[in-house]
């Protein structure tokens, strides 16, 4: 059997960026405005600061401005949700980002709320998770919204095909299930309770993987050539000490049997800020009432 095509989430991302600088210069000749993200980091977690300094630096590579708002560790609740509410009244910022997980003193539901509806590209406010539940125009969380992009690019019309979600979450699961729901999928949302998972996992065209543990999807769980999008990144010691990152599928077995498939890293991952900035352009245009591209 052939080996499955790998779906290059860098390479689309890297294309999308570019459509979306285009618009970013058309904005600020035509009509004199500049799509601003605001990054609020509170701490000093290692990954987070690696992830928020990729998003300062892509942000302006296509021509948008980006605010970053680095607080130490102790901050209080009450001047993350002050500072929140001074970026939902700035004319200047169309899009505001937390990044996530906040240290534990802070009430995350609380700080996500707080945020305005209209500005929210993560897409994690109650009122944006109800509009995408209701099948109406929403901010759609960032990977899940790049991983429907990577599906379509690579399947056309997604209607009437078996869809199986491993994973819940609010970040990831539970949004990319609606999002199947509203391409006319069948959906099966598979969890930690789930029982014969492999089972499951065999009856459909498209898996989204979102588990977070290493390599957990095998081989021979995957029905021959459906489509798996792999939204794991984890890191794992190999025995000579050094570390590589690996998806929540088995990649070299599943490549042996699926018909296309996402690699880690390489894939989902570079889609999720692609989407970040994809967002924060349809924030601005939203609201200056500007025509919203079909980005
Ligand atoms: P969470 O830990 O929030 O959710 C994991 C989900 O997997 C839960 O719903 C859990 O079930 C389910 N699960 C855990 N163990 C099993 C099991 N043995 N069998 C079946 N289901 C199981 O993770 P996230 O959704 O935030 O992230 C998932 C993965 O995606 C991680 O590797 C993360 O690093 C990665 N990620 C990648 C991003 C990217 O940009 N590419 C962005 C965000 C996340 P239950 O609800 O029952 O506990």
């Amino acid at each position: 059997m052939t080996e499955a095509k790998r779906i290059d989430g860098t390479d689309f991302s890297a294309k999308l960026r570019e459509t979306l600088a285009l618009h970013v210069s058309e904005l600020r000749d035509r009509h004199r405005v500049i799509p601003g993200l605001a990054v609020v980091l509170v701490g000093k977690d290692p990954a987070s600061q690696v992830y928020v300094r990729t998003k300062h630096k892509r942000t302006t590579e296509i021509g948008m401005t980006s605010f970053m708002h680095t607080l130490p560790d102790d901050t209080p609740e009450d001047e993350v949700l002050t500072l929140i509410a001074g970026l939902n009244a700035d004319p200047a910022v169309h899009g505001i980002l937390v990044q996530l997980p906040l240290p534990k003193h802070i009430d995350t539901q609380k700080v996500i709320e707080a945020i305005d509806p209209a500005k929210d590209v993560d897409g994690f406010h109650p009122v944006n998770v109800g509009r995408l539940a209701a099948g109406i125009d929403a901010m759609v969380p960032c990977t899940p919204l790049g991983s429907l992009m990577l599906l379509k690019d690579h399947l056309g019309k997604l209607g009437g095909l078996d869809a199986v979600v491993v994973g819940r979450s609010n970040i990831v699961g539970k949004p990319m299930a609606q999002l199947l729901i509203k391409e006319s999928c069948t959906v099966t949302v598979a969890h930690s309770q789930t029982r014969d998972l492999a089972d499951v996992v065999r009856r459909a065209d498209i898996v989204v993987a979102a588990v977070g543990r290493p390599e957990m999807i095998r081989g021979d769980w995957l029905k021959p050539g459906c489509t798996v999008i792999d939204v794991g990144i984890n890191r794992v010691e190999l025995p000579d000490g050094t570390t590589r990152l690996v998806g929540d599928v088995n990649y070299a077995e599943a490549v042996q049997v699926a018909g296309a498939i996402t690699p880690v890293p390489g894939g989902v991952g570079p889609m999720t800020i692609a989407c970040l900035l994809r967002n924060t352009l349809v924030a601005c245009c939203r609201l200056h009432h500007l025509p919203v591209p079909n980005v």
